[in-house]
């Protein structure tokens, strides 16, 4: 009897992580690093820890357009 084994595919792991914007909060937090929204180009803030989480990386309005939460 054959087993199938399936990888896993990379996109499968995460989704995608909800970077808050800073026009939401202009101020931020200790450790917190302005970046530039990877798809629209936003100012964003990126939180110490996020590259641990297998997802990608986008601004809160992307995040929302691809679905994020639902
Ligand atoms: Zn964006």
């Amino acid at each position: 009897m054959k087993v199938m084994i399936t990888p896993r595919k990379p996109d499968e792991v995460g989704g995608y992580l909800m970077m808050p914007l800073v026009a939401n909060v202009p101020k931020g937090r200790p450790g917190w690093k302005m970046v530039k929204c990877p798809e629209c180009g936003a100012a964003c803030w990126h939180r110490p820890g996020q590259e641990n989480a297998k997802a990608t990386a986008v601004c809160t309005m992307c995040a929302l357009k691809h679905g994020f939460g639902r």
